[in-house]
């Protein structure tokens, strides 16, 4: 078979988004022969004069590894889209860019409705060809297809948050990151916050059952996806935001302290409070979350939150609970899971 159908067969029999954006710039360099000799994977983080750069696989010709931005990479770290001119005009003009002069670059937007999710740059030795600006939208066009495969799978149809499927996976990478598992390119790790984690809130809607009853189910799915969208106008680019069914959410966040885990999820809480739901008008939500810790299962963390809710629930509603700080004042007894670690808060 030929060697760029090969490559192409491969990259649609991947199921895991690191390993067909790895895969991306290994093709788009493979199939140059020798042309092209870098390509970068960048997703576009923010909005506005404040878009920002995240790597998302990067690949020099010749080097067998390829490297990438942790996931929980600080934003202020970050650079700015504006900090490269081609990356920044590829935006603005949602279309392919190339330099004309050396050094050859050629950027390539990724595109949604919604805007520009991501880019393509790649590198090569020579004025970019026709041919190749080609060959490469075509390598693109392939992936974007295979993301949207794989998003379809992924994400709820309503809300298009992430769905359960997902969690666990993400929940083990998570923690591998957090507890220096991955160290990509054999970087130094930073601590720039000794209190620095991962928190898992669980979210669920107070007296949903009555916006159902009183107002029918289109209502309340509508209620659904717009609570989504403040989910999503709340917090990081980074952190991950489920519907784990129903009108019960999650978020894995990664916070420099539980002060600041708390602070983020207070601020969602009141958002929805605040806001206007057509019809329906005020809906208030009750909120748990825990940090996670070393050795944790999906189950195990995902319990802790939930006992927070439950005890939100219980306690008045419209309010935000942490399990640890809940097992510190009394209110909660600690439960053991066999084998887990329990110093660590
Ligand atoms: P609580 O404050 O104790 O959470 O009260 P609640 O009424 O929200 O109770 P609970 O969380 O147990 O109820 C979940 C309700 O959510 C049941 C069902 O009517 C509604 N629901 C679950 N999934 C969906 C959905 O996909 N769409 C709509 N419209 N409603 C849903
Ligand atoms: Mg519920
Ligand atoms: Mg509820």
């Amino acid at each position: 078979m030929n060697a760029l159908v090969q490559s192409l067969a491969a990259l649609s029999g991947l199921r895991d988004r690191d390993a067909l954006d790895a895969a991306l710039v290994r093709l788009v360099i493979s199939s140059s022969e020798g042309a092209v000799h870098s390509a970068t994977l960048v997703r576009v983080v923010g909005e506005g004069d404040d878009r920002r750069c995240l790597v998302q696989a990067r690949l020099d010709a010749g080097q067998t590894q390829v490297s990438r931005d942790l996931l929980w990479t600080d934003w202020t770290t970050l650079p700015h889209v504006s900090d490269f001119p081609l990356r920044q005009l590829a935006v603005d003009r949602a279309r392919a860019v190339h330099a004309e002069t050396a050094p050859y670059t050629g950027v390539i937007p990724l595109l949604t409705a919604q805007g520009t999710w991501g880019l393509l740059e790649f590198g090569t030795e020579q004025p970019l060809s026709a041919a190749m600006l080609d060959l490469v939208e075509g390598i693109l066009l392939t992936y974007n297809n295979l993301l949207g495969l794989l998003d379809y799978g992924e994400k709820d149809a309503l809300t298009e948050l992430l769905n359960r499927k997902t969690f666990d996976g993400a929940f083990f990478k998570a923690t591998a990151e957090q507890h220096g598992d991955e160290l990509p390119d054999g970087g130094e790790r930073r601590h720039p916050h000794p209190d620095a984690g991962v928190w898992l809130a669980v979210l669920d809607i107070d007296h949903f059952k009555r916006v159902n009853d009183t107002y029918g189910h289109l209502i309340g799915d509508e209620v659904l996806l717009l609570l989504a969208r403040l989910m999503r106008s709340s917090f990081r680019f980074h952190d991950q935001l489920y519907r784990f069914g129903g009108e019960e959410f999650v978020v894995l966040m990664r916070c420099d302290s539980a002060e600041h885990a708390s602070q983020a999820l207070e601020r969602l809480r009141e958002k929805v409070q605040a806001y206007a739901f057509p019809q329906v008008g005020t809906i208030t939500v009750s909120i748990g979350f825990s940090v996670l810790l070393p050795h944790d299962t999906p189950s195990g963390a995902f319990g802790r939150a939930d006992k927070a809710v439950y005890h939100a629930k219980e306690h008045g509603r419209n309010q935000v609970c942490s399990y640890q700080g809940l097992v510190a004042s009394g209110d909660l007894v600690e439960q053991v899971a066999e084998g887990m670690d329990v110093d660590l808060f």
